[in-house]
């Protein structure tokens, strides 16, 4: 008897395709990293790709490749963490789009030298820093890297594919502000004679409520998989439905307390013994504590082993995003900390 994560496919077609109508006429890159937010990559970017979803946000290039391996050429597959020079090199012959938020970057470009006769141009997207200062390019910054991507452009070293950012989502606004940041580095990228097919900078949040900052692309994760927002507003108003739901067994019983087989190791957070309920088969139950293999549960007569309680997500008490707010993190969090030990199953999904 073993914990699972049940991962309901059609529920994330139904999410998907909401995301779709709400953000038309722009498109969606569905964002698959952290092993698809621990739903699972490859039937996640299967399924997504069989509902018409042709961008991917995998952030790093093995990620990238992986999902270049399951598509063949029919997607854009976006990375925007590159670790080496080697790196880079993988993500060009994969054919993947690269999110340049560094200038030095334009130099690795530059040293893998043009391409040869019939091989694909690499393509980039330009990131300016509108305020999260993580990865971007900073705008004082901008206008060299600028000059430098048209030289590399006319140069037949790269072609500029996008401009991008990312915005904390945090309140409207810091984003305003983000945004007239991004706008402001597209001009100057049109004055250099850039034109970018592709403009970006939303998640999922400003994605689904704030249209003007939609632009071409949507990079969409955290809504897709279902999970809403930490003190935002829950999965139900959004119109998006949870698609994972935790299982785990009854492994053992003290007379008092059911022990069932899943724990902190498996990515419960401990701080939630106390705090959170689960679904038996004799109703619902608290969790007195969380231990590294097992929660220990408030008992119900004729429990035994083997009996299934639902710990998180569809058919429990709580979505990830509940328990993260108890624990002031987001739901994400949750999503991605269950072990990748737990089996992924996908009922109904053709096998292969
Ligand atoms: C994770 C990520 C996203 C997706 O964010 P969600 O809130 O999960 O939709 C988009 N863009 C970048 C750069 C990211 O790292």
């Amino acid at each position: 008897m073993t914990a699972r994560l049940i991962v309901d496919l059609d529920a994330f077609a139904a999410n998907l395709s909401l995301v779709r109508e709400r953000i038309a006429p722009a498109h969606h890159m569905l964002v698959v990293k952290d092993d698809a937010y621990g739903h699972g990559l490859l039937p996640i970017v299967r399924r997504a790709h069989a509902e018409g979803v042709r961008w991917f946000g995998a952030f790093d290039t093995g990620t990238g490749r992986a999902v270049r391996d399951v598509l063949g050429p029919d997607a854009r597959i976006f990375v925007w963490m590159l670790e080496s020079q080697a790196d880079l090199a993988a993500a060009v012959d994969a054919d993947l789009d690269v999110g340049v938020g560094n200038a030095l970057l334009l130099e690795d470009f530059a040293a893998l030298g043009t391409r040869p006769e019939g091989a694909l141009r690499p393509r980039v997207h330009l990131k300016v820093d509108t305020g999260l200062h993580r990865n971007g390019i900073r705008p004082e910054e901008w206008p060299d890297a600028v000059a430098r991507a048209a030289e590399l452009e006319r140069a037949g070293v790269l072609g500029v594919e996008g401009v991008w950012s990312h915005i904390a989502e945090a309140s409207d606004a810091e984003d305003d502000a983000a945004r007239a940041l991004f706008l402001h580095a597209r001009e100057t990228l049109a004055a250099a004679g850039l034109r970018p097919g592709y403009a970006h900078l939303a998640a999922s949040a400003a994605g689904f409520t704030r249209p003007e900052f939609r632009e071409d692309l949507v990079r969409i994760g955290a809504f897709a998989y279902g999970i809403a927002p930490a003190g935002g507003p829950d999965a139900e108003a959004l119109g998006i439905v949870p698609i994972a739901s935790l299982r785990a067994h009854v492994i053992g019983t003290d007379g008092t307390h059911a022990h069932v087989g899943v724990g902190s190791l498996d990515g419960i957070p401990s701080p939630l013994g106390g705090m959170l309920s689960v679904r038996t088969p004799a109703g619902v139950r608290r969790v007195v504590t969380v231990r590294p293999d097992r929660l220990i549960v408030e008992g119900w007569d004729g429990m035994t082993a083997g009996d299934e309680v639902v710990v998180l997500g569809a058919g429990g008490l709580h979505s990830a995003t509940e328990l993260a707010e108890r624990i002031a993190t987001i739901g994400e969090e949750i999503a991605v900390r269950i072990s990748p030990r737990i089996e992924r199953i996908y009922p109904g999904a053709p096998v292969g």
